[in-house]
């Protein structure tokens, strides 16, 4: 099959023909039918997350065809399944048998210790995949998948902040303003300064008011989700918070968080991250996509263009989503 490989941090991604993986016991093969982009794949290609055993197959937000393996229950061979990048857990440790399964220490990823879905083909444990609701094309689902779900926890974190901002609008925040909104939100959304393309999207999507990060927005926030990976951003926010509010730093990877007053934390703020899923908020994720329902808007391109995709995301050059089609 042919496959983008991560071979080492600061190389592009390599085009290769590799075997078509064997699934297994307790394990899909899937037909890649869509994959999306995500900041942390490049965190990964420079380094600031670490690959255990290059070479490896980036990609964690799969939707494929299922085609082969072992289809539990409720995943039907032919039909449509989701893969995230929470790829495995242990099961046994206090984190997995207390819900947090998102933080079990052995837990293994797609696309990092997994191989991904950059690829035609990719093979996932059948327990973390999950059946597309029948809404839902490949493309405009492979989004939810990690973009969704890791800005829906982030918006879980937040409570029932009812004034939310979101920093950094990309991939993630188009879905979760979405959502914010549906849920009788009032979305805030910061982006790069004098980004008038992703500001008017914002606005397109459900926020009242979009601007700079560094402006200082109509009304106070309950709550900010910060998914740019810059730390700067976290005193910027804490600045714009009303008390008892909280920050959510959303990425897997952020600059230093610079010094700021004590003043600025002062009176119940909250600063917090968020780490990966469990596979409840993906089945509570993707059944309220399709109740709302979300429309993800995705840049698409083809498997072997995926180092200009990564490119283009770095660049900040479209809005919305970047997904790879085999
Ligand atoms: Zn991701
Ligand atoms: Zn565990």
């Amino acid at each position: 099959m042919r496959a983008m490989l991560f071979e080492a941090p600061g190389s592009p991604l390599r085009a290769a023909e590799v075997p078509v993986p064997e699934p297994g016991p307790g394990r899909l093969l899937v037909e890649v039918e869509a994959c999306g982009l995500c900041r942390t794949d490049l965190h990964l290609l420079d380094g600031e997350v670490d690959v255990p055993e290059p070479p490896r197959i980036l990609g964690h937000q799969i939707i494929g065809r299922v085609i082969g393996g072992e289809a539990p229950e409720g995943l039907e061979q032919g039909g449509l399944v989701g893969v995230p990048w929470l790829g495995w857990t242990c099961g046994e440790c206090a984190y997995c048998r207390s819900g947090r399964e998102n933080l079990c220490p052995r837990a293994r990823f797609t696309g990092r210790d997994i191989d991904g879905g950059m690829a035609e083909y990719a093979a996932a444990d059948a327990r973390y995949c999950f059946p597309l609701p029948a809404r839902f094309e490949a493309l405009q689902a492979a989004p939810l998948m990690c973009a969704g779900l890791i800005g829906y926890r982030a918006l879980r974190l937040c409570g029932e902040a009812y004034r939310l901002g979101l920093y950094g609008f990309g991939a993630a925040a188009h879905i979760l303003a979405q959502v914010a909104a549906a849920e009788g939100r009032r979305v805030f959304a910061f982006t790069r300064a004098g980004d008038a393309a992703a500001q008017d999207f914002a606005l397109e999507l459900g926020a009242i008011w979009a601007g700079d990060s560094a402006q200082t927005p109509p009304e106070e926030l309950d709550g900010a989700i910060i998914f740019a990976p810059a730390g700067e951003l976290v005193p910027q926010a804490l600045r714009v918070l009303a008390p008892g509010g909280t920050v959510v730093c959303g990425g897997i990877h952020m600059s230093d968080i610079p010094a700021f007053p004590y003043e600025l934390l002062w009176h119940e703020r909250t600063v917090r991250s968020v780490a990966n899923l469990t596979r409840g908020d993906a089945r509570e994720l993707l059944a309220l996509a399709a109740r709302i329902p979300v429309r993800t808007s995705v840049h698409e391109y083809p498997l072997e263009r995926a180092n200009e995709a990564l490119g283009d995301l770095r660049a900040g050059a479209f809005t919305g989503a970047g997904v790879i089609v085999p």
